[in-house]
């Protein structure tokens, strides 16, 4: 399998609504959105040109494959053991490419957050304000960072139980996020 370039897009041809590229002149007609368009079922809508929850155009398509039956996965290095974030297609620390795929813990405390009120990535603009965050994970060595919902900014605190989720955006793929408040999921 190869990484997808640009220049390597294809019509997509007999793929599914979910799968095909748009092509560039359809990205364009997409801002600002048509009217007749539905509301988003989230606000937030992902900054991405090329579907990457499809195993034709990256090798981390297993993550959104997982997500899709509510797992949160990332990969680890079956030589040395280092578990990296994001999921990754070869080791960052010894270069190799025989990982694995592991479920990471679904409920984590949040280390850092903060607010973004100004200035949001195209396509989030939306969603403003919303907060962002560095979740650390028990048992796992990693610090992720997350959209942060369930709680205003001003009523977060350092420490904070949050728990992973899942969340549908504009096309009907999944992404993930964290969520303070409530009971810590199960799985
Ligand atoms: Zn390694």
């Amino acid at each position: 399998m190869t990484a997808s370039t640009p220049s390597g897009q294809s019509s997509g041809a007999g793929g599914d609504a979910g799968t095909t590229l748009p092509r560039s002149d359809a990205l364009a007609s997409e801002r600002p959105p048509r009217r007749e368009e539905p509301p988003d079922p989230s606000p937030l809508t992902l900054l991405d040109f090329y579907p990457p929850q499809d195993p034709r155009w990256t090798r981390i398509a297993p993550f959104f494959l997982a997500l899709k039956d509510g797992r949160f996965t990332t990969t680890r290095c079956t030589r040395d053991g280092t578990f990296h974030w994001p999921p990754a297609v070869a080791c960052p620390k010894c270069h190799r490419e025989e990982l694995q795929w592991v479920d990471l813990p679904t409920h984590g405390r949040l280390y850092a957050f903060s607010e973004v009120r100004g200035g949001a990535p195209l396509g989030m603009e939306g969603g403003v304000p919303f907060v962002v965050g560095l979740v650390d994970l028990p048992g796992a060595p990693l610090r992720l960072f997350s959209r942060i919902v369930g709680r205003p900014y001003a009523e977060l605190a350092l420490g904070e139980p949050v728990r992973f989720e899942t969340f549908p955006i504009r096309d009907g793929r999944l992404f993930y996020r964290f969520r303070a408040g409530g009971e810590p999921a199960t799985r």
